[in-house]
């Protein structure tokens, strides 16, 4: 992958050099832009012009110039981050989000006798290529991971179990200032099918009051660990405020991707799960899990888009 290819050919350091003080600046700038997507459109830039008369509105051509070419920057800085990052190619840029959600439901096979509760689903409805990058349980904390992220500007969510988040609570705080979402994956990570229904709803309301106590917001999102649950799990979850309950169509590791369909391929709206781990746990760093799945997704020609854009 890019930098780790990279043969020293004679003397060429010193030109290697500038490209990187060019690289770091260009990336660096690219990071002051708002992640959110906001500001970006035509007329965010106000102001006039260097030499134009004070006054003078600057016009919609000039707006529209200004917004060309700040979509032109946006797209040169996620190359020269693809190439500092060691991405075979750079990431597809996500389409606008719906302008209303779609409607959720539970995905056949994988519904409980109860009514009126959670949508459990592994694929958003939607027809644009989109797939969605969900990392969970909390066990790795690689501040690379972060830098990665918001340089290349890939969106994800975080589903967190507390027994492990709470080694470090300050990593995740700053993943949220980054623009990611927190979401329950319980306290203690247990099998939910093997609880009583008080005890699944201390499990799932008790990771709501403590992501709610370290970053101020109440998850919407509720994800069972193992992907397991039963009809109390989504009653529990119900009772505890949760929205909705999204599973997985897809897993990344650093080496492979695991299917659950049977054409073991990515459709548009797939939630794809991964996980926070590292060298320890699996063949790779966090950076090297994203290299590969994003190596896959972009390949396929999908761009990952907010899960909370649709959900
Ligand atoms: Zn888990």
């Amino acid at each position: 992958m890019g930098l780790r290819y990279e043969k020293p050919r004679g003397v060429r350091h010193p030109r290697r050099a500038v490209a990187t003080a060019l690289l770091v600046a260009a990336v660096a700038s690219a990071c002051a832009a708002p992640s959110d997507g906001s500001g970006g459109g035509p007329g965010a830039q106000g102001r006039p012009a260097p030499g134009q008369p004070q006054g003078q509105p600057q016009g919609a051509s000039g707006a529209l110039n200004a917004y060309v070419e700040k979509i032109r920057k946006q797209r040169a800085a996620r190359v020269l981050a693809a190439k500092k990052w060691g991405l075979d190619r750079p990431p597809l840029e996500a389409p606008a989000p719906p302008a209303v959600k779609p409607k959720i439901t539970t995905r056949k096979g994988f519904e409980t006798d109860g009514e009126g509760l959670p949508p459990v689903f592994t694929t958003v409805p939607t027809k644009e290529k989109v797939v969605f990058l969900t990392i969970d349980d909390g066990a790795e904390k690689d501040p690379e991971l972060l830098r990665m992220m918001s340089e290349l500007r890939i969106p994800y969510s975080a589903f967190l179990s507390d027994y492990l988040v709470k080694e470090d609570y300050g990593y995740f705080k700053k993943m949220q200032d980054a623009g990611v979402s927190l979401h329950n994956h319980t306290l203690n990570h247990r099998y939910m099918p093997g609880l009583s229904y008080t005890a699944q709803k201390r499990e799932i309301c008790g990771m709501q009051d403590t992501i709610q106590k370290r970053y101020g917001k109440r998850p919407s999102l509720f994800r069972p660990p193992y992907g397991n649950y039963n009809e109390n799990t989504l009653r529990a979850a119900k009772a505890c405020g949760v929205k909705a309950v999204p599973l997985w169509a897809s897993e990344a590791f650093p080496d492979r991707m695991e299917w659950r369909e049977w054409d073991r391929d990515l459709h548009p709206g797939d939630i794809v799960l991964t996980h926070f781990r590292g060298k320890e746990d699996w063949k790779g760093s966090m950076p090297d899990m994203i290299r590969r799945v994003m190596s896959t997704i972009t390949a396929k020609g999908y761009a990952v888009a907010r899960l909370e854009d649709y959900v």
